[in-house]
């Protein structure tokens, strides 16, 4: 569920009307609603309730500061990965014992920033990984906190560039390794375990294979303890699915999600986390673009939009599908038609959607693009010399530039011209 819809005939972002916000900001922009934002945030703290736990927002998702601030309001922790990440965190507020880092390549300055500014923990995704750390927090003389990465090895059927959690791809340590992983950490100085970590992919639509990988989890902790390892914290990642589609069949809801964490693992006595991103950001953002041409080509028609591929490369990285909806409503009954939805970027792959069937746009209209709050804005680039696209945040009646558009001479101001030239 999500507060962009329809009102007395044109799409509101909660109450306040997208065209209003089109005409003082200008197009293209992302515009993200704090209801919505807040709500999926809550649906995943409720589903876990009963359990100690806390839930960690996966800010690369969409990493505004305000973003992050509405969230941390609500009492989210935040899941880092990168120092820039970090900052941002910082920035938005929110203290360093509820801020988790994760990713494969931890550069020892990210180390060092996040043991000075304080953090929850260090989800450490490789041996040489582990042993920078251990030098970086001995050096400083602190200890840091570590839960070890581990790829279970299941199939997270998603798609190819977002699958994390199979024995060939890049993240953590092969789960059949854990035992030995764990004696390393142990014996390494400037080390505490507190726990193991788990994500399996992104955009998952089943839960079996959570089921599969907590499964494993929950094996792994009593082995570890076992062996005298004190695990009291389970990161179980993040990674569930989003409706992109009316039509297609619904993603498990979180309060299925976490009966299934309750399930799976609610019996170790462990404290929880788990990292969503795209659950709480996906559908509580859109993307409004306007028409510039209608074009009529060869046996099919072109909407070219002033949005672009740089502005939303979900399409164009990973097929990915969105609904573009009209910001005006259309008429009901109204005769539809087939349109290739495209970009002015300078490539083939600037195209949003093929023989997409609309209500009838005509030029200057504008179009919304659904659930583009999560991995939209983030990605985004100034290819084509086009400016970074500007973010909007709407509260009930209000709403907010959280981040404006650069005007042409900040952009080409950035760049320098050597002293030889
Ligand atoms: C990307 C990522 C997430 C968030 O995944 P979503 O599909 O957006 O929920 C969580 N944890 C880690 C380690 C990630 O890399």
């Amino acid at each position: 569920m999500d507060h962009f819809l329809y009102n007395d005939g044109a799409l509101h972002a909660e109450d306040v009307p997208v065209a209003e916000i089109a005409a003082q900001v200008g197009t293209p922009f992302y515009c993200y609603s704090t209801a919505t934002l807040t709500r999926h945030f809550r649906l995943f703290d409720e589903a876990l309730d009963g359990l100690p736990h806390l839930v960690c927002y996966a800010m690369k998702a969409a990493s505004n500061l305000a973003i992050l601030k509405t969230l941390a309001n609500v009492g989210a922790g935040m899941d880092v990965v990168s120092g820039g990440e970090y900052l941002r965190a910082k920035a938005a507020g929110v203290p360093g014992e509820r801020i988790v880092f994760s990713g494969v390549g931890k550069t020892r300055d990210e180390m060092r920033l996040a043991l000075e500014g304080g953090i929850r923990q260090f989800n450490v995704e490789s041996e040489p990984e582990m042993q920078a750390l251990s030098e970086v927090a001995t050096a400083m003389g602190v200890e840091a906190p570590i839960t070890v990465r581990v790829n279970p090895d299941v199939d997270a059927k998603t798609h190819a560039k977002i699958a994390t959690g199979k024995s060939e791809n890049k993240f953590g340590i092969p789960i059949a390794r854990a035992r030995e992983v764990y004696a390393l950490a142990a014996a390494l100085p400037g080390l505490k375990v507190i726990g193991i970590d788990v994500h399996i992919g992104s955009q998952l639509t089943d839960l079996a294979p959570f089921r599969l990988a907590y499964e494993k989890v929950a094996e792994l902790t009593e082995m570890l303890r076992a062996d005298g390892h004190e695990i009291s914290r389970l990161d179980l990642g993040g990674g569930l699915g989003i409706p992109y589609t009316r039509s297609n069949e619904a993603p498990p809801l979180p309060v299925e999600y976490g009966a299934l964490i309750k399930e799976t693992v609610g019996h170790l006595g462990c404290e929880v986390e788990i990292e969503p991103g795209r659950l709480v950001a996906g559908n509580a953002g859109i993307l409004v673009t306007r028409v510039i041409y209608v074009k009529s080509g060869e046996g099919r028609d072109f909407l070219i939009l002033d949005g672009a591929m740089n502005d939303l490369i979900r399409p164009a990285m990973y097929d990915a599908y969105h609904d573009i909806i009209p910001v005006l409503e259309p008429s009901p009954g109204v005769e539809q038609a087939k349109f290739d939805i495209v970009g002015p970027v300078c490539e083939s792959g600037d195209t949003f959607a093929k023989e997409r069937v609309m209500p009838p746009v005509a030029a200057g209209d504008l179009v919304a693009f659904r659930s583009a709050g999560a991995y939209g804005a983030v990605m985004a680039s100034e290819y084509n010399t086009r400016p970074l696209v500007p973010e909007v945040l709407v509260n009930e009646h209000q709403f907010a530039v959280i981040r404006p558009r650069p005007t042409f001479d900040e952009m080409i101001n950035r760049d320098t011209i050597p002293e030889w030239l």
